[in-house]
């Protein structure tokens, strides 16, 4: 298991995988942050597959994930996933954060994806604490790559100090700093 997940700290569109996550918005349209540094890099083949979705099922709803080509990225594909927006009602959050993870993760499945880096979704524009956060991807990932073998490697890719330290603190282990 330990092996099967890998914690790195930089920019996610730099890495060789076969799918990287972005964490979009419900409109599937860009917008700041990983999201907008994913479509820069990535080109606009990904933005028309997003509007092409977009016209067939009307966006993404939080904790759902879509895939797309990966445009001119070294993956072969982006999947994107809608994180919670932190809020002071905080029903069901971590349900929905996991789902993310869940949702992305099966899709890979789906697509005979071996090799899947992951942001830390939510923890950026939509404020959701980022130890929280940590703790739901985290688990939420281990379990699921005890449930499915074709995954060969999951990495979490932080692109801030923070975050990367409380991951450091979770997984342990050999990290990369790109
Ligand atoms: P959200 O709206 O889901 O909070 P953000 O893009 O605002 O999404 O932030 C999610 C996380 O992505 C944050 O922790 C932010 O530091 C990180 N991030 C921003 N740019 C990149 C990048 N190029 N590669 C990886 N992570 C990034």
């Amino acid at each position: 298991m330990a092996n099967r997940i890998k914690l790195v700290k930089g920019d996610i569109t730099k890495i060789e995988v076969d799918a990287i996550v972005n964490a979009a918005n419900s409109s599937l349209l860009g917008g700041g942050g990983v999201d907008g540094a994913i479509h820069r890099a990535g080109g606009k083949a990904i933005l028309e597959e997003c509007i092409a979705i977009r016209n067939k099922q009307g966006g993404c709803q939080t904790g759902e994930a879509v895939i797309t080509t990966g445009g001119s990225l070294d993956a072969k594909y982006v999947i994107h996933t809608v994180g919670p927006v932190w809020n002071k009602v905080k029903t069901k959050l971590s349900m929905l954060l996991a789902n993310c993870y869940q949702n992305s993760l099966q899709l890979a499945v789906e697509h005979q994806v071996k090799t899947i880096a992951f942001p830390n979704i939510s923890t950026g524009i939509y404020r959701y604490p980022k130890n929280k956060a940590a703790t739901v991807a985290v688990n939420t990932v281990k379990d699921f790559l005890e449930a499915h073998d074709t995954i060969e490697q999951v990495i979490f890719v932080c692109f801030d100090d923070e975050n990367y330290e409380i991951y450091q603190a979770l997984l342990g282990g050999d990290n990369d700093v790109l």
